[in-house]
Parts: C-alpha cells; sequence; structure tokens
C-alpha cells in the first residue's frame, strides 16, 4: 500500500503564507487555504516580488500594478483579504539576511501558529528544476520561523516595535516532492479555480487553452493525483517542519 500522507495540524488560528511570486500559491495550495477560512481561520500573505519580471510581453512597469491587483483579486477568491508585498526584485530574490529578516519582521507583525511556503528544493522532483526565486524565499522562510522568536538576531526589529514572536509550531512547503501531510481539496477546489482564474493576464500569456478550461485541468489533476495517498480524497500535500 502506499504510504499515507497524515492529516495536516488542526489546532491553530492564524497562519501566513510566504511566497515569491503573484500565482505562486494558487498554483500549490488555494483549495487549502479556502477550507481554512471557512473554517474561521485567519490567512495573511507575503509575496516577496510583484512578479513583474514574469510575463514576456508586459515590461515590469506595467506588469508590477497589474499582477499586484490580480494578485489582491485572487487571495479574496478564497477568503484571504490580507496581502503584503516585500518588493524584492522578482527574478533575483537573493537568499541571506535581508530576505530573513523582511520575513521574521512579518511573523512577528502576524503572530502565525503555521507559515506556508512554496517548494525549496532545488527541484519539484525528478529532472524539473525549480526557481532560484522559489529556493531563496522558501529556505528563508523556514530560517524566518526561528529568527522572528529569537530577541537577539533582527534587534533592530524590536526598535521598530516588533516583539518576538516564539509561536510558529509548524512551516508547511507546499510544492514539495516529499510530503508528509494533506489538506482534503473538496470543498476549497472550485474556489482554488477561480483564485487561479484571477491571474487572468499571466495565464491568457501562458496557454493558448480556455483560461477557465486550464485552471480547473490543471489544479483537479493535481488533487486527484494525492488522493492515492489520502484515502481516496483529493488532496493538498504539504512538507511540514515542526518546530
Ligand atoms: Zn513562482
Amino acid at each position: 500500500m502506499t504510504e499515507q500522507l497524515k492529516p495536516m495540524p488542526e489546532d491553530w488560528r492564524r497562519a501566513l503564507a510566504v511566497v515569491a511570486h503573484p500565482d505562486d500559491l494558487e498554483y500549490g495550495c488555494a483549495a487549502a487555504v479556502a477550507g481554512w477560512t471557512d473554517a474561521g481561520r485567519e490567512v495573511a500573505y507575503l509575496l516577496a516580488t510583484r512578479g513583474e519580471a514574469g510575463i514576456d510581453t508586459l515590461d515590469p512597469e506595467t506588469s508590477g500594478p497589474l499582477r499586484e491587483r490580480e494578485q489582491r483579486a485572487s487571495a479574496a477568491a478564497v477568503g484571504v483579504s490580507h496581502v503584503e508585498f516585500l518588493d524584492h526584485r522578482d527574478g533575483v530574490i537573493e537568499y541571506g539576511i535581508p530576505l530573513r529578516r523582511d520575513i521574521a519582521a512579518a511573523i512577528r507583525r502576524h503572530r502565525p501558529e503555521l507559515v506556508i511556503t512554496l517548494n525549496h528544493r532545488d527541484t519539484w522532483g525528478g529532472v524539473a528544476w525549480n526557481t532560484p526565486d522559489h529556493r531563496a524565499v522558501g529556505r528563508a522562510t523556514l530560517d524566518a520561523a526561528a529568527d522572528a522568536g529569537n530577541r537577539w538576531i533582527f534587534p533592530e526589529l524590536k526598535e521598530r516595535g516588533l516583539q518576538p514572536w516564539d509561536g510558529v509550531r509548524w512551516v508547511a512547503v507546499a510544492g514539495s516532492s516529499a510530503p508528509t501531510h494533506a489538506v482534503d481539496a473538496t470543498a476549497g477546489l472550485e474556489r482554488s479555480v477561480q483564485s487561479l482564474l484571477a491571474h487572468r493576464t499571466y495565464i491568457e500569456v501562458l496557454t493558448d487553452e480556455d483560461p477557465e478550461t486550464y485552471c480547473r485541468t490543471f489544479l483537479t489533476g493535481n488533487a486527484e493525483a494525492a488522493a492515492d495517498r489520502f484515502g481516496g480524497r483529493p488532496a493538498v500535500p504539504f512538507e511540514l517542519f515542526a518546530r
């Protein structure tokens, strides 16, 4: 029998999702977010960039504000009203102290028990190479979950009124090639399609298919691919790191 994914922990109230680009959460785990906000949990989004280098036919000055608007609409479709942008440069995000500090500051502001990010590993599994931005933000997020709780690592944050927050209990990585846990995607699946579809400009450039068909096929296929490891239920898998 295929090894089963465990259900994600449910004893938490606030989550902060930290990713590199507009659309990272929508390709990865918006169905899980919809289920969580339905249950009355607070979920906020933090994006390292505005995704301004993501559309070949649009220059960054045009693309950045447009993708920010699409990201806010996309978050609203799954019950998320709080979306922040860090303004690192799309495509060349550097793993390092400034990125860790920015994420730790957001964790101190939001005080989440659960932090979500996207695949920090080199590949998506097999030969599909991951992007440098995803690796940098994923790794910095895993690190910042601990940084946020240590008063001595970024003392300048305390000077800005941000008290240490040592309450992050888990970091859940979406899109990992080594998932351990999952969330039932059934209830949130349709809204996750609408959420991905909100990135309309990006998707219209990406595919010749009808955008709605493209989004539904992609997300349903992914959720069903995880079902044989989650009791036959369509699922959003996560690799869960506990603190
Ligand atoms: Zn991305």
